[in-house]
């Protein structure tokens, strides 16, 4: 069960190394990276899950509010749940009265979050509605939060939330849950059926951070990335990409430049784009490498537009693998 980083979050990043626009985008990136780690925290510990459970990750469907997403959905024959994962740290107060959740950081500083057991009994409240019309009888879902980081605290004077708990106790929390729903209402068949619906009807995150963060399109920086010192502005000689300030040359560097294209500006280049994008003397030259990349074309001449990888996430997590490793 592994879990994509959110294709959000690769846009984000592709903004945040092509623009100057940084503070608001570097925090947004900062608690997405943040975000995603906790995710995959919980994942390790839903490794475990006992079997019988069906889970679902960062799952995207349309309500009759509109969008509705849930970070993980787990669903058996007898009982649904909800899990918003949060990775804070520091020390949480939760106000009853108030519905709210202060956070003070190590500085003692002091911050304030929107509630999140507000946040999936909301989920939870489009879910039953978007189940009912699959379903022979309404299924029970409970919802939990959960905080991935060890060293965030619940302040001892706060209520006790038994639907807020550390990622770590997941499993046991989840074994408890399934004693108390003992009342079978999807038979194994009918549990498949629900989750190739859920697969089928999840959707594609088309947020664009160019409009959240109101940049516009001439101020995203072009060229090609050195993979090796990070530096912009690899030039094309001699059939590679040369980085003018480390000296490595690279023949598919522009790949992922071309990637970078399609997360900020959409699923197609045309020729005439792509060589401005990859700072190209000559549209022979943009051609040639565009033909080489194998992308899928559709039109003729000058109107040809060559399409994204239906892979392109998996293409860039290959990617991100790779320079991790290589530190
Ligand atoms: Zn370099």
């Amino acid at each position: 069960m592994k879990r994509n980083r959110p294709l959000v979050l690769w846009k984000e990043e592709a903004l945040l190394r092509r623009t100057m626009h940084r503070t608001e985008l570097a925090s947004s990136v900062a608690m997405r990276q943040s975000g995603h780690r906790g995710e995959q925290e919980l994942d390790y510990h839903l490794s475990f899950l006992p079997s019988g459970f069906k889970a679902f990750q960062d799952l995207r469907l349309l309500g009759e509010g509109g969008v509705f997403q849930m970070d993980t959905l787990i669903v058996s024959p007898y009982f649904a749940i909800i899990i918003e994962v949060k990775n804070w740290s520091g020390k949480l107060v939760y106000n009853q009265e108030r519905g709210q959740w202060i956070r003070f950081d190590v500085s003692g500083k002091e911050e304030r979050f929107p509630n999140p057991l507000g946040q999936v009994q909301r989920q939870k409240h489009h879910l039953l509605k978007w189940l009912r019309p699959h379903l022979p009888q309404p299924l029970p879902i409970e919802t939990l939060v959960t905080l991935s980081n060890p060293n965030c605290i619940m302040d001892t004077n706060s209520p006790h939330l038994p639907n807020v708990l550390h990622t770590e106790n997941i499993i046991s929390k989840i074994k408890e849950l399934n004693s108390c729903h003992r009342k079978q209402i999807l038979t194994e068949a009918q549990l498949h059926t629900i989750s190739q619906h859920l697969h089928q009807n999840r959707l594609t995150d088309r947020r664009n951070p160019l409009s959240t963060f109101h940049i516009g399109k001439e101020d995203i920086l072009p060229g090609v990335f050195c993979p090796l010192c990070q530096k912009l502005h690899m030039k094309w000689n001699r059939r590679r990409f040369r980085c003018p300030f480390c000296g490595h040359s690279s023949a598919n560097a522009y790949l992922y430049a071309l990637y970078d294209y399609f997360l900020l500006f959409g699923e197609n280049v045309t020729c005439k784009e792509a060589q401005k994008f990859l700072k190209l003397d000559n549209r022979h030259t943009t051609y040639k490498l565009l033909q080489q990349t194998g992308f899928r074309k559709e039109g003729t001449n000058k109107g040809t537009k060559y399409y994204q990888p239906d892979n392109l996430v998996d293409r860039l997590e290959e990617q991100y693998r790779r320079q991790r490793k290589r530190g």
